[in-house]
Protein backbone atom coordinates (compact mmCIF):
# COMPACT_ATOMS: atom_id res chain seq x y z
CA UNK A 1 0.00 0.00 0.00
CA UNK A 2 1.30 3.43 -0.84
CA UNK A 3 2.49 5.49 1.75
CA UNK A 4 0.25 8.43 2.16
CA UNK A 5 2.03 11.78 2.80
CA UNK A 6 0.88 14.55 5.61
CA UNK A 7 2.36 17.87 6.11
CA UNK A 8 2.20 19.33 9.61
CA UNK A 9 2.75 22.59 10.57
CA UNK A 10 3.81 23.89 14.32
CA UNK A 11 2.61 27.18 15.62
CA UNK A 12 -1.59 27.58 16.03
CA UNK A 13 -0.96 23.99 14.53
CA UNK A 14 0.10 22.15 17.02
CA UNK A 15 0.54 24.34 20.17
CA UNK A 16 -1.16 27.76 20.88
CA UNK A 17 1.58 29.57 19.96
CA UNK A 18 -0.31 32.88 19.48
CA UNK A 19 -0.80 33.65 23.14
CA UNK A 20 2.69 33.41 24.04
CA UNK A 21 3.55 35.65 20.61
CA UNK A 22 0.68 38.42 22.39
CA UNK A 23 2.71 38.26 25.87
CA UNK A 24 6.32 39.32 23.91
CA UNK A 25 4.53 41.55 21.70
CA UNK A 26 2.82 43.41 24.19
CA UNK A 27 6.46 44.00 26.28
CA UNK A 28 7.68 45.87 22.99
CA UNK A 29 4.49 47.52 22.97
CA UNK A 30 1.86 47.68 25.50
CA UNK A 31 -0.94 48.85 23.17
CA UNK A 32 -0.38 45.55 20.84
CA UNK A 33 -3.99 44.52 20.25
CA UNK A 34 -4.27 40.48 21.31
CA UNK A 35 -5.05 37.61 19.33
CA UNK A 36 -8.66 37.80 18.83
CA UNK A 37 -7.78 40.78 17.19
CA UNK A 38 -5.86 39.22 15.08
CA UNK A 39 -7.85 39.71 11.87
CA UNK A 40 -4.98 39.85 9.43
CA UNK A 41 -1.81 38.55 8.89
CA UNK A 42 0.06 41.73 9.06
CA UNK A 43 -2.30 42.78 12.25
CA UNK A 44 1.71 43.91 14.57
CA UNK A 45 2.69 46.97 11.60
CA UNK A 46 1.39 49.70 13.26
CA UNK A 47 2.75 48.18 16.85
CA UNK A 48 6.14 47.46 16.31
CA UNK A 49 8.92 47.54 13.58
CA UNK A 50 9.73 44.50 11.12
CA UNK A 51 12.44 43.28 13.09
CA UNK A 52 11.16 43.59 16.49
CA UNK A 53 8.07 41.07 15.49
CA UNK A 54 11.13 38.85 13.84
CA UNK A 55 12.77 38.50 16.53
CA UNK A 56 10.33 38.18 19.23
CA UNK A 57 9.09 35.27 17.06
CA UNK A 58 12.18 33.50 16.60
CA UNK A 59 13.40 33.53 20.57
CA UNK A 60 10.09 32.21 21.14
CA UNK A 61 10.67 29.25 18.95
CA UNK A 62 14.83 28.83 19.55
CA UNK A 63 13.52 28.40 23.30
CA UNK A 64 10.70 26.18 22.31
CA UNK A 65 11.75 23.34 24.25
CA UNK A 66 10.37 26.23 27.39
CA UNK A 67 7.90 24.44 29.98
CA UNK A 68 5.15 26.89 29.06
CA UNK A 69 5.44 25.81 25.36
CA UNK A 70 2.90 23.02 25.57
CA UNK A 71 1.41 20.89 22.90
CA UNK A 72 -2.59 21.12 22.28
CA UNK A 73 -3.90 17.89 24.70
CA UNK A 74 -4.88 16.77 21.26
CA UNK A 75 -1.57 17.06 19.53
CA UNK A 76 0.08 13.49 20.33
CA UNK A 77 -2.76 11.91 19.46
CA UNK A 78 -3.31 13.38 16.08
CA UNK A 79 0.13 12.54 15.05
CA UNK A 80 -0.19 8.87 16.71
CA UNK A 81 -3.55 8.46 14.27
CA UNK A 82 -1.99 9.49 11.02
CA UNK A 83 0.91 7.26 11.71
CA UNK A 84 -1.42 4.79 12.20
CA UNK A 85 -3.14 5.16 9.14
CA UNK A 86 -0.32 5.12 7.12
CA UNK A 87 0.95 8.36 6.84
CA UNK A 88 4.84 9.52 6.42
CA UNK A 89 4.31 12.91 8.62
CA UNK A 90 7.11 15.96 7.72
CA UNK A 91 6.76 18.30 10.54
CA UNK A 92 7.10 21.82 8.77
CA UNK A 93 7.13 25.09 10.40
CA UNK A 94 8.25 28.66 9.10
CA UNK A 95 11.24 29.18 10.98
CA UNK A 96 14.87 28.77 11.21
CA UNK A 97 16.60 25.91 10.51
CA UNK A 98 19.48 27.08 14.10
CA UNK A 99 15.95 26.06 15.72
CA UNK A 100 16.45 22.25 14.55
CA UNK A 101 17.68 20.91 17.93
CA UNK A 102 15.21 22.53 19.99
CA UNK A 103 11.98 22.20 17.78
CA UNK A 104 13.63 18.32 17.35
CA UNK A 105 14.08 18.45 21.40
CA UNK A 106 10.24 19.62 22.18
CA UNK A 107 8.73 16.99 19.32
CA UNK A 108 10.27 14.15 20.93
CA UNK A 109 10.02 15.38 24.64
CA UNK A 110 5.82 15.53 23.91
CA UNK A 111 5.95 11.79 21.68
CA UNK A 112 4.47 13.87 19.01
CA UNK A 113 5.18 11.83 16.21
CA UNK A 114 7.03 12.27 12.98
CA UNK A 115 9.30 11.07 10.46
CA UNK A 116 10.77 14.10 8.98
CA UNK A 117 11.45 17.70 10.01
CA UNK A 118 11.37 20.70 7.14
CA UNK A 119 12.27 24.12 8.84
CA UNK A 120 12.72 26.65 6.49
CA UNK A 121 11.04 30.22 5.27
CA UNK A 122 9.37 28.40 2.35
CA UNK A 123 7.39 25.11 3.27
CA UNK A 124 5.26 25.53 -0.03
CA UNK A 125 8.92 23.94 -1.62
CA UNK A 126 7.51 20.76 -0.43
CA UNK A 127 3.93 20.64 -2.22
CA UNK A 128 4.10 18.23 -4.81
CA UNK A 129 2.75 14.88 -5.82
CA UNK A 130 3.46 12.99 -3.42
CA UNK A 131 2.01 15.45 -0.43
CA UNK A 132 -1.90 14.31 0.22
CA UNK A 133 -2.50 16.63 2.86
CA UNK A 134 -1.44 19.76 4.28
CA UNK A 135 -2.35 20.92 7.93
CA UNK A 136 -1.52 24.65 8.45
CA UNK A 137 -3.27 27.59 9.97
CA UNK A 138 -1.81 30.12 7.40
CA UNK A 139 -3.75 31.22 4.85
CA UNK A 140 -0.78 32.04 2.32
CA UNK A 141 0.47 28.29 2.72
CA UNK A 142 -3.28 26.67 3.05
CA UNK A 143 -4.25 28.33 -0.55
CA UNK A 144 -0.55 27.31 -1.82
CA UNK A 145 -1.91 23.69 -0.63
CA UNK A 146 -4.91 24.24 -2.75
CA UNK A 147 -3.49 25.70 -5.60
CA UNK A 148 -1.39 22.28 -6.21
CA UNK A 149 -4.17 19.82 -5.59
CA UNK A 150 -3.57 19.11 -2.07
CA UNK A 151 -6.42 18.73 0.48
CA UNK A 152 -5.84 21.63 2.87
CA UNK A 153 -7.07 22.02 6.75
CA UNK A 154 -6.49 23.92 9.93
CA UNK A 155 -7.32 25.32 12.96
CA UNK A 156 -9.85 27.94 12.48
CA UNK A 157 -8.24 31.58 13.92
CA UNK A 158 -9.50 35.49 13.27
CA UNK A 159 -6.15 35.40 10.61
CA UNK A 160 -7.78 32.67 8.40
CA UNK A 161 -11.74 33.01 9.58
CA UNK A 162 -12.21 35.15 6.71
CA UNK A 163 -11.16 32.30 4.31
CA UNK A 164 -13.23 29.80 5.24
CA UNK A 165 -14.52 29.49 1.47
CA UNK A 166 -11.09 29.32 0.27
CA UNK A 167 -10.95 25.78 -0.65
CA UNK A 168 -9.90 24.78 2.57
CA UNK A 169 -11.19 23.20 5.84
CA UNK A 170 -11.25 25.14 9.00
CA UNK A 171 -12.08 23.83 11.93
CA UNK A 172 -12.04 24.08 15.72
CA UNK A 173 -9.83 20.91 16.82
CA UNK A 174 -7.18 18.93 16.65
CA UNK A 175 -9.59 16.27 17.00
CA UNK A 176 -12.37 17.61 13.75
CA UNK A 177 -9.27 18.00 11.64
CA UNK A 178 -8.43 14.33 12.45
CA UNK A 179 -11.68 13.43 11.87
CA UNK A 180 -11.96 15.19 8.37
CA UNK A 181 -9.00 13.34 7.00
CA UNK A 182 -9.11 10.37 7.68
CA UNK A 183 -12.65 10.79 6.34
CA UNK A 184 -10.99 11.82 3.35
CA UNK A 185 -8.07 9.60 3.32
CA UNK A 186 -10.26 6.92 2.52
CA UNK A 187 -10.74 7.53 -0.82
CA UNK A 188 -6.46 7.73 -1.48
MG1 LIG B 1 1.37 28.06 11.98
Amino acid sequence: MRKKKAIVDIDNTLWHFCDVLYERLKKINETMPPPDDWIDWDFWEHYCSKEEFIYAIQDIQLNQDDERHLPYPEAKDFLATLKEHNFHIIIASHRTPASMEQTHGWLVKHGLAFDEMHLSYDKTVLFDQSCDIVVDDSPHVLEKAVEKGIMAAGLMFPWNRHCINNGYKLLENLNDILSHILVYSKKL
